[in-house]
């Protein structure tokens, strides 16, 4: 009887032990970061490490890749959907985090990789002019939404893709049939709807049930005097990032 009492006793210990654990776990884990965090919007975590992420091969990459579950789960819907209809889908850019971006954008920054065949550091001495030239196509470290995992390039972040018989079909088929997945083109062609910010971008398509959370949080919480620091930051700082973050096309009819 005591040795029943005593295992016992010492089972409910070790369960309020694992609970007390988990909770602290919980409170102290500071890889969940809530959706208007300053450092989330900004990419300053590890997606990997992410437990609201999840870790995928594409086809286009042998690295892994990284999404918010809730958009992998919603883009293999429509992968499927598309593939039904011939149309072949597949994922070139998921999450991209700070130091991801930072490097993209640092490359094209110092010359190391080309923008319209030029080497920007030779070409434009002007630092505003070279980071209005980055961001034709390349948002600055922290303020891209690829840090967030709702955003996705599809198939080749080349505009003339788009213009070949696959890609217009490619294309079609999205612009038809991405909204009833939750995916939205975020830049469309400037126009009446969006006159300023990045160029278009056919092949990025942003699920906006999440994006829209984060976005509002971003614009919400905008302060342009803390970026975090990468080569050219004290050149954006006059460039209105927030019409650049402002500027984008929300489905909405
Ligand atoms: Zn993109």
């Amino acid at each position: 009887m005591t040795t029943l009492f005593y295992i016992i006793s010492l089972k409910i210990f070790l369960l309020f032990q694992i609970m007390a654990e988990n909770l602290h776990r919980v409170v102290e884990n500071p890889k969940i970061l809530a959706l208007d965090d300053a450092r989330y919007i900004a990419g300053k975590f590890d997606p990997a490490q992410n437990p609201e992420f999840i870790s995928f091969n594409s086809d286009s990459s042998n690295k892994l890749m990284h999404l918010r579950t809730e958009v992998y789960i919603a883009y293999l819907k429509m992968a499927q959907a598309a593939e039904a209809d011939s149309v072949k889908l597949t994922i070139v850019s998921a999450t991209r985090n700070f130091d991801y971006q930072k490097e993209l954008w640092e490359n094209k920054w110092i010359g190391k990789t080309a923008v319209d065949g030029k080497k920007l550091h030779l070409h434009i001495k002007d630092p505003q002019a070279r980071a209005l030239k980055i961001m034709e196509y390349s948002a600055p470290p922290g303020f891209s939404r690829h840090h967030w995992g709702t955003d996705i390039d599809i198939n080749s972040t080349e505009s003339e893709y788009f213009e070949t018989p696959e890609g217009k079909k490619v294309y079609q088929w999205l612009f038809n049939n991405a909204n009833k997945f939750g995916f939205c083109q975020t830049y469309t062609a400037f126009g009446e709807k969006r006159s300023s910010g990045f160029h278009e971008e056919r092949w990025h398509w942003s699920y906006l049930p999440t994006a829209k959370i984060i976005w509002e949080a971003q614009l919400r919480n905008f302060d342009e005097s803390k970026i975090f620091k990468f080569k050219g930051y004290q050149a954006i700082r006059s460039l209105h990032l927030i019409e650049f973050i402002r500027s984008v096309n929300n489905c909405i009819q």
